[in-house]
């Protein structure tokens, strides 16, 4: 996907980071409990152009994309590769992804950049069909990965530990830790924490 004429180039990704990281940097620093008087961290990240660079795992697929337009709602094109990299792989196939989660990951990223930490997320897991679900030994029957809203990350550079500290404190969604597998599991079916 990453020869794809339609994607943005990389360096204007990089010039976004940059732009997202003065305009943020106030916000950045500062402790997640003094968010509450100030604009709502996540909402001030996701008030611009969306953009997400990601790769799935076991395919080796990469891209680098505008997903939401500010001011105009989600991209067709983008959120569709968003989608096509969530996919079900094994099953070979594509679901409607909740787009929810798709600015989850954005939120995770961003939040990295800024942080200038390593951001390259790579999805082990999207959606999964409920038959390749059963089959899954650690999976559980009303999986969130089968509603495509959860995605099992991880990313090079960064401990599982600092990752699910991180989107613990994003604080959307279901986070579950999983430090045997080497990822971390995130998806927007309401708060909960627990360890795979
Ligand atoms: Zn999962």
């Amino acid at each position: 996907m990453s020869g794809n004429p339609y994607l943005p180039s990389r360096r204007r990704f990089l010039q976004w980071g940059i732009a997202a990281a003065a305009s943020l940097s106030y916000s950045a620093v500062m402790p997640a409990g003094a968010f509450a008087a100030q604009k709502d961290w996540r909402q001030a990240i996701l008030d611009r152009d969306r953009w997400l660079s990601l790769e799935r795992g076991k395919t080796g697929e990469k891209a680098v994309f505008l997903y939401y337009r500010y001011g105009k709602g989600f991209d067709p094109r983008g959120y569709d590769i968003a989608c096509h990299l969530l996919r079900d792989v094994t099953s070979g196939v594509t679901y409607r992804m909740d787009a929810r989660l798709i600015d989850l990951l954005y939120i995770i990223q961003v939040w990295l950049r800024l942080k200038k930490l390593p951001y390259h997320i790579i999805i082990n897991s999207g959606y999964r069909t409920p038959e390749y679900n059963a089959k899954l030994a650690k999976s559980v029957k009303k999986s969130q990965h089968v509603l495509g809203r959860a995605a099992d990350i991880r990313i090079p550079g960064l401990s599982v530990e600092d990752l699910n500290r991180l989107a613990r404190a994003v604080g959307v969604g279901g986070v579950g830790i999983y430090p045997g597998d080497g990822f971390v599991h995130v998806d927007v079916a309401g708060v909960r924490t627990w360890k795979g």
